[in-house]
């Protein structure tokens, strides 16, 4: 039985294994269609945009912007109740994706659409997996 006071950690699969693993190697990693050009997030057979299977992985270099966000005062699960309040955000990379996490070292109230931030991992404890968050640039 899963311990309910610890956070989640992500179990890779085929898709998602290369993704993962450039996590914990502090990578960002992200696919990007040959066909069309455009980036995707997250990890998928085909491209989002025009279906072509013509994918390839590469590096984001880190930097993005707030595009959304909510700060969380409850917790959804007990293993996060000791950091609330915090920020769950959309984030678009400079590459042209956007993706879901939390925003890192710095105060709830601060936080602002448009705001710089750059990615950054968070360890778990227990595991050797990474988890790709942001905090403020
Ligand atoms: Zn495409």
């Amino acid at each position: 039985m899963a311990d309910v006071q610890a956070k989640p950690v992500p179990v890779p699969d085929g898709i998602s294994r290369t993704y993962w693993e450039g996590a914990s190697l502090g990578e960002f990693r992200y696919q990007r269609c040959g066909a069309c050009g455009k980036a995707q997030f997250y990890a998928r057979n085909a491209c989002v945009h025009c279906h072509a299977t013509d994918l390839a992985w590469h590096k984001a270099g880190g930097g993005g912007r707030i595009a959304s966000f909510s700060v969380i005062h409850r917790a959804p699960l007990a293993a996060f109740a000791g950091d609330t309040p915090y920020v769950l955000a959309l984030v678009d990379l400079d590459e042209g994706l956007r993706f879901m996490c939390n925003v890192l070292r710095c105060d709830p109230a601060q936080v602002r659409i448009g705001m710089p931030v750059r990615v950054c991992f968070e360890s778990r404890p227990g595991s050797e997996q990474k988890i790709p968050q942001v905090e403020p640039a």
